[in-house]
Formats: C-alpha cells, sequence, structure tokens
C-alpha cells in the first residue's frame, strides 16, 4: 500500500480538539478496510453487523478494553450512538428520575455545565462546586467540596475539553455512585475502574471517529429501572442485545478496535501512554512558561490538562496571527473552541512526541520574533 506522505504529515500535526488525531497506523488499516476488512473480504461499509465477523470483532473489542483497564466481570461495557450528549440525558434517566434524592454535580467548565440542565428534568440537582465565578480557570480542591453520603450520584467531568482542566485525582465519595464524563481523556492514563459505577466516553477526542459512545456501568445499577423508559434509551436493553439493539456504526467501532490495538501492541498499555502524554504535555507547557508575556496559559498550573493545552495571546491579532503563521508551518485544528476563543492544542494519544515538538519550536520561533 502506498502512503501519501504530505497528507500524513498534515494529519500528524492535526492539533484540533475533537475529532481529534489518529495513529497513522490506524488510518492505514482503515484505508484498507474500506476496501476489504480483514478476514471479511468485503468493505467495513458493507458488512452486516449480524455477522459472525462482526460480533467476533465487538467481543475482541470490549475484550482489549477490559484488558486496558483491568475492568472486572461485574461492570458491562455498551457501544452506544448519540455521543457523549444523549449520555448526559440517558444517565440521570436511569439513575435520578423517581428518586427522592439529588444528584450532585461538579460544574467545572464548559462540559460539564452542559451536562446539567437534562438531569434537571429528571429530579433535583445539587451543584456541589460552581467554578464560573473564578472564570472557570480551576478545578475544585478535595477540601472544598462536601459531597454528601446520600446523594444519587455524583456526577463530575475527568477532563474539560475547553478550558484544558483535568483532574488529577478522584473527587467524591467511594460509597455513592460516581459517574464520570471520560470523553476527551478515556485510556490517556491508568485508572482504577472499580472506583466508578458509571464511565462513559465517545470516541471522537482520544479513541476513534465520532458515531460510538462507550458507556462503562457496574450491572447492579441495571437491578432498579426507572419507569418509564423509552427501550432504546433503556440500557437494559443494550446490554440484552449486546449493542446491537439497532444498526451501530461499525466503521466507528472497527476504527476503536484498531486504536485499541494500537495501544496495546504499539504503545504496550496505560502506564506508557501516560509517560508519552506527560512528556508531551511538559514540553508545551514549559514553553508556555517561558514566555509569560505572550503564552497566557488558562488553567491554574495544578490542574493543567495532559490533553488540551489552553493559552491566549496579548490580544485578538496577536492570536491570528499566530494561527495564520502555526497553519503555514503546518500545524492545524489550533484555534480555540468557539465558547472560550484564543488556543488550544490538544495532545490527545495519537499525537506523537515529535508532532510536539515541531509545535514547541514554531511557538518559541513565534516568541523570540516578537
Ligand atoms: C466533546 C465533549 C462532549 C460532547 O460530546 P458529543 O459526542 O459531541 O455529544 C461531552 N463531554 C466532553 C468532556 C467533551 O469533550
Amino acid at each position: 500500500m502506498v502512503r501519501d506522505p504530505y497528507l500524513l504529515d498534515r494529519n500528524a500535526l492535526n492539533f484540533s480538539g475533537g475529532p481529534g488525531v489518529l495513529p497513522a497506523r490506524v488510518l492505514d488499516e482503515l484505508r484498507e478496510a474500506i476496501r476489504s476488512a480483514p478476514g471479511a473480504g468485503l468493505s467495513i461499509l458493507g458488512i452486516s453487523h449480524r455477522s459472525d465477523w462482526f460480533a467476533e470483532l465487538l467481543a475482541q473489542t470490549e475484550q482489549d478494553l477490559r484488558q486496558l483497564l483491568g475492568l472486572p466481570d461485574d461492570y458491562a461495557v455498551l457501544f452506544l450512538q448519540g455521543g457523549a450528549s444523549l449520555q448526559f440525558t440517558m444517565i440521570p434517566m436511569h439513575l435520578l428520575r423517581g428518586r427522592a434524592q439529588a444528584a450532585e454535580y461538579l460544574r467545572t467548565g464548559y462540559w460539564s455545565a452542559k451536562s446539567i440542565p437534562a438531569a434537571r428534568l429528571e429530579g433535583r440537582v445539587r451543584i456541589l462546586w460552581d467554578g464560573e465565578n473564578e472564570g472557570f480557570r480551576r478545578l475544585p480542591r478535595a477540601d472544598e467540596l462536601e459531597p454528601s453520603a446520600d446523594a444519587a450520584y455524583l456526577h463530575y467531568v475527568s477532563n474539560e475539553t475547553v478550558e484544558g482542566l483535568q483532574f488529577h485525582w478522584v473527587p467524591g465519595r467511594d460509597d455513592v455512585i460516581r459517574v464520570c464524563d471520560m470523553s476527551s481523556d478515556f485510556l490517556s492514563y491508568p485508572f482504577d475502574p472499580t472506583r466508578f459505577a458509571l464511565i462513559y466516553a465517545h470516541a471522537q477526542k482520544n479513541l476513534g471517529p465520532a458515531g460510538v459512545t462507550l458507556v462503562i456501568l457496574r450491572r447492579e445499577l441495571l437491578e432498579h429501572p426507572s419507569a418509564g423508559l423509552p427501550e432504546i434509551l433503556d440500557y437494559r436493553a443494550h446490554l440484552k442485545a449486546h449493542s446491537l439493539y439497532n444498526t451501530p456504526p461499525v466503521f466507528a467501532i472497527y476504527a476503536v478496535s484498531r486504536v485499541l490495538r494500537w495501544l496495546i501492541e504499539e504503545i504496550g498499555g496505560l502506564e506508557r501512554m501516560l509517560s508519552l502524554n506527560r512528556g508531551k504535555a511538559k514540553r508545551l507547557y514549559s514553553v508556555i512558561d517561558r514566555y509569560p508575556e505572550l503564552y497566557l496559559g488558562w488553567a491554574a498550573p495544578q490542574d493543567r490538562s495532559l490533553m488540551n493545552v489552553v493559552f491566549r495571546l496579548p490580544s485578538p491579532e496577536r492570536e491570528a496571527e499566530f494561527l495564520r503563521q502555526a497553519e503555514r508551518a503546518g500545524c492545524s485544528g489550533l484555534r480555540g473552541h468557539r465558547a472560550l476563543g484564543g488556543i488550544r492544542a490538544s495532545l490527545y494519544n495519537a499525537m506523537t512526541p515529535g508532532a510536539v515538538e515541531q509545535l514547541a519550536q514554531f511557538m518559541e520561533e513565534f516568541a523570540a520574533k516578537g
């Protein structure tokens, strides 16, 4: 197979916040699979989701995920659609509807704020901490939170993709259902999954293309179902159907399966992934810290995200100039989220240290030019 080196270089320097960069090896595999998926002899776009081939793919993908996380059998893995945003609704439908207790939410940035209105439709919500008064520039410290023992659940976002804020610890109580949106940092570091009752992450930041959302939940959560759930929004229906309740996004799931294989075979697991991610983020933050008058970091240093490095320049004109020159240097996707402006360099798993080095050097040269 002939690689197009220019295309791959451009892809390697895609710092987009999402959909994010994918490993070059996976792009090659996907290109091949569009013609003929290995073992199936058919285009991945035309393979039946009811085929043995796909059943095997789903089973292997789930097993790879379980292996990477060390996930015990009392957790179920679902491959759903509707993105992370649909989980903002499905979670309170299952865990808050008809309950007397309030659900507790950490309001730490753009995405956690987005998750709250859907919960209010289903029951009482208590905002345990709200970072808006401080402009969503930092996360709470443990001593600022007083999570209650009888909350319906506690919900938080592990990595605020827009502001570049990441929890480097696990908030909440271990005796309360802990729910976490890990859409933008899932599988970027090792963690103990048993501290969570429900984890969700769409694919398009760190795991693959848009179209599939992973939901990992403790099976016992489904023992007391809420009333009046439409079947398609009921986790039990998806579990019973082995994620084949209706036509699943076969291509997106295939891509996720290749990314998991890449994580296992090429990276060597989540410890090593974390060490690579730390190195990449450190390189970029060190440039920001060296030129504090030009690069105005957004997040408080203790809460800096390893995935999304967010900063501003002193004026919109300088930011526009930065983006123009970065684009000329081959770096794309650096414009900040429309809600915040500024610059955001997303360093998801598939972003190589070499690509980050290239961006860091560009930033140093841009600063040196004044
Ligand atoms: C991007 C993002 C979302 C939104 O995901 P959709 O799949 O577009 O609904 C939700 N949560 C987080 C943390 C995100 O980064």
